[in-house]
């Protein structure tokens, strides 16, 4: 260990040789300036060189203790987001031989791909596809699945990140819950509340799995809903008579209904625990993937559509549930109750590409689903006289212009133009879609029994906070900036944390997967070589840009920097 006097000295060495770097360079310098004359700015000039020189040299030798550092890489990975590209990616990482944590918020993986009918452009029935992949994660034992569970803090660099992970109690053991759904027939609130994954256009109890397929098929307790949860009873039985009522069963005694709720009282595994808490894991990790997917642009950012205010007006994901087997009318168009549609209206780009909304994008994914969308109430609705509204069909993946021919030769009509507005037919339960017909140059006014807004996608609600979190920059659309647009599409501006999915902007299924599947190719490379390097960072300010709020140094003081 050195003295103090030592490091004082060590100081002094320092500074000394600090000022011979300046001294050396204003020498340098000087003799520049004097070569670059200019009438009437000579001395402005000299100085100011001279004193750029010096910064340079200053920083430049300061820069020179930092060292590269070679560091060692925890052999597990992190998934952050269920869906389609977040399961493709632990499954590849997983297959290669890597233990991969993999997060998701809701009770059970699948995302978005999960609530589609068919997907374009081959027509694949999305359940279908999606379960046996559902099950490969479920079961792999190379996948630590965490549903219902989100990322709360990260720290540490490539190699080596600590992540905090909040798993939110289930009430439910995930272990021993057979999926029976005896305790959601026997729950007071049965059918009660919105189930999120139809939309609202179904309801559930407050105990629930939120779709027959869905993986973990373990049961959750929503909190917000349940009586015992929010308000401490369900029926006779209070919170203490249910722990007792649970340790009475385990022992094979008897149990009355006024000592638990129904649900424990139906529950043969006896895996109903109203008294689980939250629990808060630490995960060490070498390297991170996003993939927290998109939501749909709320259809309310134009009102002029009357979304919410007539229920036959649907945006396309309530589209795609009544269009499933398995949603709400059981695969029938009775929208709102309503008969099948003898006329119908798809609009394109609701919100995208468009400044008053605010997303200026195009979605990338709306032509093709409308076009699905329109072939498939063809198909269900033979009768039905469909009409689309576009601005401009945009069919650029493989496949995609062959299917919008297709479904263009079905005998519906493609129109070009963008409706103005929408309003109710007096006396009658249709609504009239008022448009301009570009090609014909036209005013345009289309009645209509159902109409579906082709509503666009924008990042996931806390993918903001989440990609903050890990200090990984977003573009002007919010979506998660990649490292380079072109070169570098699934890394981001930290180390070690790649992105995939629509997380790093709206795209179709395919391109989902062949991203996910880029981003684990990347996160490989760095697991398997075992060693990652540390390359400092160095901040440089723009001054012209700089309005002084301080901020670099108060994250600076935070990190300890
Ligand atoms: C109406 C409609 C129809 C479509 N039809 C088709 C089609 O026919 N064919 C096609 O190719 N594509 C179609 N798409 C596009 C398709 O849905 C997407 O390409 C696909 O779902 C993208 O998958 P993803 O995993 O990136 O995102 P998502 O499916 O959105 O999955 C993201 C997952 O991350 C989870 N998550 C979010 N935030 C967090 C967090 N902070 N922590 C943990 N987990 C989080 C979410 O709960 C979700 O499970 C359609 C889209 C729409 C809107
Ligand atoms: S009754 Fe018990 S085992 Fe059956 S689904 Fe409900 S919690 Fe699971
Ligand atoms: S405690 Fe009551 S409200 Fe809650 S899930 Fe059980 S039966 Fe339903």
């Amino acid at each position: 260990m050195a003295t103090e006097a030592e490091a004082d000295e060590e100081k002094v060495k320092e500074a000394e040789e600090v000022e011979e770097v300046k001294e050396a360079a204003e020498v340098k310098d000087a003799g520049k300036a004097k070569d670059t004359k200019k009438p009437g700015s000579e001395t402005e000039e000299a100085t100011r060189h001279v004193m750029e020189s010096i910064r340079d040299s200053v920083e430049k030798s300061l820069l020179g203790q930092i060292e590269e550092k070679e560091v060692d890489v925890v052999p597990e990975a992190l998934v952050i987001g269920g869906g389609i590209a977040g399961m493709y990616a632990a499954l590849d990482i997983a297959d290669a031989g890597f233990k991969v944590h993999l997060v998701e918020r809701l009770p059970s993986i699948g995302g978005h791909m999960a609530q589609l009918d068919k997907t374009f452009p081959t027509l694949d029935c999305s359940a279908c596809i999606l379960t046996p992949r559902l099950v490969d994660v479920g079961a792999h034992p190379n996948i630590n699945l965490m549903s219902y569970s989100e990322v709360v803090g990260v720290e540490g660099a490539i190699g080596n990140f600590k992540v905090k992970v909040l798993k939110k109690a289930k009430y439910v053991d995930e272990a021993t819950c057979t999926g029976c759904m005896m305790c959601e027939e026997a729950c007071r609130l049965k059918g009660r509340f919105p189930n999120e994954f139809d939309v609202g256009l179904m309801k559930r109890a407050p105990i629930y799995r939120p779709f027959p397929f869905a993986i973990p098929a373990s049961y959750t307790i929503d909190a917000e809903t349940c009586l015992m949860q929010k308000k401490g009873k369900c029926g006779k039985a209070t919170l203490e008579s249910t722990i007792e009522a649970v340790k009475k069963i385990e022992r094979g005694e008897e149990v009355t209904k006024n000592e638990a709720p129904p649900c424990v009282l139906a529950c043969g595994p006896n895996c109903i625990h109203h008294d689980m808490e939250d629990e808060l894991v630490e995960l060490n990790v070498g390297g991170i993937i996003v993939a927290t997917g998109y939501d749909i642009i709320e259809p309310e950012c134009m009102p002029e559509y009357k979304y919410g205010v007539y229920p036959n007006i649907v945006n396309g994901l309530e589209f795609e549930r009544y269009s499933s087997a398995s949603g709400p009318t059981m695969g029938k168009i009775n929208v709102a109750g309503m008969p099948e549609p003898k006329d119908a209206v798809f609009l394109s780009c609701v919100g995208s590409r468009n400044s008053q909304t605010g997303y200026e994008y195009c979605s990338r994914v709306c032509c093709m689903y409308l076009a699905k969308q329109a072939h498939l109430l063809e198909e269900k609705v033979p009768d039905c006289n469909i009409t689309v509204l576009y601005q401009d069909v945009r069919a650029f993946g493989k496949g995609f212009e062959e299917f919008y021919d297709r479904v263009k030769g079905e005998g519906l009509s493609y129109r070009r133009g963008l409706a103005s507005e929408i309003y109710k037919k007096p006396g009658s339960n249709r609504v009239v879609v008022r448009a301009e017909d570009t090609m014909l140059g036209e005013p345009i006014e289309l009645e209509a029994d159902l109409v579906i807004l082709g509503v666009g996608l924008k990042p996931s609600e806390g993918t903001d906070k989440l990609l903050e979190m890990l200090g990984v920059s977003r573009t002007s659309d919010n979506f998660a900036k990649e490292a380079h647009p072109k070169l570098r599409p699934v890394d981001t501006d930290v180390a070690g944390v790649f992105v995939t999915g629509c997380a790093q902007g709206p795209k179709d299924i395919p391109d989902s997967v062949a991203q996910a599947k880029g981003a684990a190719g990347a996160l490989l490379s760095v697991l398997a070589r075992g060693k990652a390097t540390i390359r400092p960072t160095v901040v440089e300010i723009e001054e012209e840009m700089c309005i002084g709020t301080k901020s670099l140094v108060e994250m600076a003081e935070n990190i300890g920097a």
